[in-house]
């Protein structure tokens, strides 16, 4: 960070009628934390696990993984760390993972529809987090649920490997289990969903609404997390957040543009996960908003 925003880089997210926001940091690897503050964030929101799963070579088993979100939890001193399950497939094809040729991957088999077809994978990565979350704040997050059967297989999955990791001797700890919303079946139906918090995708959620691909320049301009369609399903999680006690954070690239975080807070959200290079520019953003009724 540099210039005009650095100066907002160290301290709290706040609005101008000081509401407090919470806001986190998007990360794959502790080595991308290294030489960061914590202390510029409230934890990380958003974990995306698969580079760990991407590198050459085999697949990493527990150990490995327990150490890669070992280092995070150690990095975020007590801050809360949200980690993401595999979300392989769509934009992420994984060899040895992923299915090759799928007429359209992104309504394909990808995030937990991927990981329950492979329990192997899913029961490894899933005693790895709940190693880690002896550790520190660890919650676990599914990607692209669906359906709420998806979420209930994924917490039956995960009683099995704390069981398993009871059995092994291994000190774990049971993680809060939360899910993406960036299906739009799961924003519609929120309060189906029995999950411990939400956490909104806007770049997969903004897609699937507008049936505009993400990485596809020609309907970018289509593809606008501030559609109305897409803010209305946003104000919705939000306020079931909020009646339910539930936290809702939103964790697609919508939530670091600060043209963005204004229409994103008056739907409702206060808490956003953001790219570590975008903190500045959304905590200058956030002090420039006045929630106050009738404030412009
Ligand atoms: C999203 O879809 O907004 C999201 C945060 O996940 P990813 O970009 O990794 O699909
Ligand atoms: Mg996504």
């Amino acid at each position: 960070a540099s210039g005009l925003n650095a100066a907002f880089r160290m301290g709290p997210a706040v609005t101008r009628d000081g509401t407090r926001i919470t806001l986190t940091l998007n990360a794959s690897s502790a080595d991308e934390l290294e030489g960061l503050d914590p202390a510029i964030c409230d934890g990380i929101g958003l974990v995306r696990t698969e580079l760990l799963f991407d590198g050459p070579g085999a697949l990493p088993d527990e150990e490995a993984q327990h150490e890669a979100y070992r280092r995070i939890v150690a990095w975020a001193d007590g801050r809360p760390v949200t980690i993401r399950t595999l979300d392989a497939g769509g934009d992420k094809p994984i060899a040895g993972v992923t299915e090759d040729g799928e007429s359209n991957p992104f309504l394909g088999l990808r995030g937990i529809r991927l990981s329950l077809r492979r329990p192997d994978l899913f029961l490894t990565q899933l005693r790895a987090l709940a190693r880690a979350a002896a550790h520190g704040d660890v919650r676990v997050m599914l990607p692209m649920v669906t359906v709420p059967a998806e979420l209930e297989a994924a917490r039956r999955l995960m009683e099995t490997a704390l069981a398993g990791l009871a059995r092994d001797g291994l000190a774990a700890r049971r993680p809060r289990l939360g899910i993406m919303i960036e299906v739009p079946a799961a924003a519609i139906a929120i309060d189906q969903f029995d999950a411990d918090f939400f956490s909104i995708g806007s770049n997969d959620l903004t897609q699937y609404v507008t049936a505009a691909g993400r990485d596809i320049g020609s309907v970018a301009e289509l593809a606008d997390p501030l559609n109305p369609a897409v803010l209305r399903l946003i104000a919705s999680v939000a306020r079931h957040g909020r009646e339910t006690g539930r936290e809702v954070c939103l964790c697609g690239d919508a939530g670091g543009d600060p043209r963005a975080i204004g229409p994103l807070l008056r739907a409702g959200l206060r808490s956003l996960s953001v790219a570590a290079s975008a903190v500045g520019a959304a905590k200058q953003a956030i002090a420039a908003i006045d929630l106050r009724d009738g404030a412009p």
